[in-house]
């Protein structure tokens, strides 16, 4: 069923898991996290970033993940991933969207709470919770990333109304080399807020990093980069055994098997297996 995320990550909050937050931008990807979700009895989220839905077409793209969840024997939520504008907010709400982050933190941090407050009052008055993030997360490589001010967060927390908070405690979007979270950080940011955090970038962080972040108030964690390795890397097999298969589907039934062998794994980890 399609259902908000607010209820699955603060359940996760208060049970020391976290829910699985997937990106996608097509049918085979959005599928294969479902059956995964499925198999794990797992509740799940389902995200598009900004990038996907201008790849997809927006409509399509929403359309396709409402319906595959509408059927879905799993509470799944669907995502923005890093909305940088209020249009866009105001576009996925109006599409049926049932999760929200908006991504301010390009800006100062008085401009940031200012525009994350206004996206908040939008997804609120569809009874749609909001993420906000605090602090930079940079690309793996590329723009270094800047670690949320522990001394930020009440006055960001309370000023916007979050209902998540997206945190840079050193992991990376991209896949960095073995990104090691700073633990410390986590802690005295965990102390000043009771609401779920959110790791971004986790695909470049050790799984003993991830499991710890999980124990201090981690309750989502953010996986694109290494769902879309895995589609390349499981093509790319596929087709060097099997160079004479012409059907993309036999091809992509394939690619998706990998795909969801991959998410079950993530799901494991994040331990919101058996949550349903
Ligand atoms: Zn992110």
């Amino acid at each position: 069923m399609l259902v908000t995320s607010k209820e699955m990550v603060y359940h996760a909050r208060a049970g020391k898991y976290a829910i699985g937050c997937f990106n996608t931008s097509d049918l085979e990807i959005t599928k294969a996290i479902i059956a995964a979700a499925e198999a794990q009895k797992a509740p799940v989220i389902i995200s598009t970033s900004p990038k996907a839905i201008e790849y997809a077409g927006h409509e399509v793209l929403a359309g396709i993940i409402k319906e595959e969840a509408t059927k879905s024997k799993v509470p799944v939520a669907l995502h923005l991933d890093h909305g940088l504008t209020l249009a866009l907010v105001e576009d996925c709400l109006k599409l049926g969207y049932t999760s929200i982050m908006f991504d301010g933190s390009g800006s100062d941090l008085e401009h940031n709470e200012i525009l994350t407050r206004q996206a908040v009052e939008m997804a609120h008055a569809k009874k749609v919770p909001c993420e906000g993030e605090l602090g930079f997360l940079g690309k793996a490589g590329q723009n270094p990333s800047k670690l949320t001010n522990p001394d930020d967060v009440i006055g960001f927390v309370q000023k916007t109304g979050v209902d998540f908070l997206a945190v840079s405690i050193g992991s990376e979007h991209g896949h960095g080399e073995n990104e090691a979270l700073d633990i410390k950080l986590l802690k005295k940011i965990n102390s000043q807020t009771g609401i779920p955090l959110v790791l971004h970038g986790a695909s470049g962080v050790p799984d003993k990093d991830i499991k710890e972040a999980i124990k201090l108030g981690i309750a989502k964690v953010n996986i694109d980069t290494d769902i879309r390795h895995t589609f390349v890397r499981g093509l790319r097999d596929f087709l060097d055994k099997n160079p004479k298969e012409k059907d993309p589907r036999e091809i992509l039934t394939k690619v998706m098997n990998e795909i969801q062998k991959y998410v079950e794994g993530r799901i494991k980890l994040f331990g919101s297996n058996n949550r349903v």
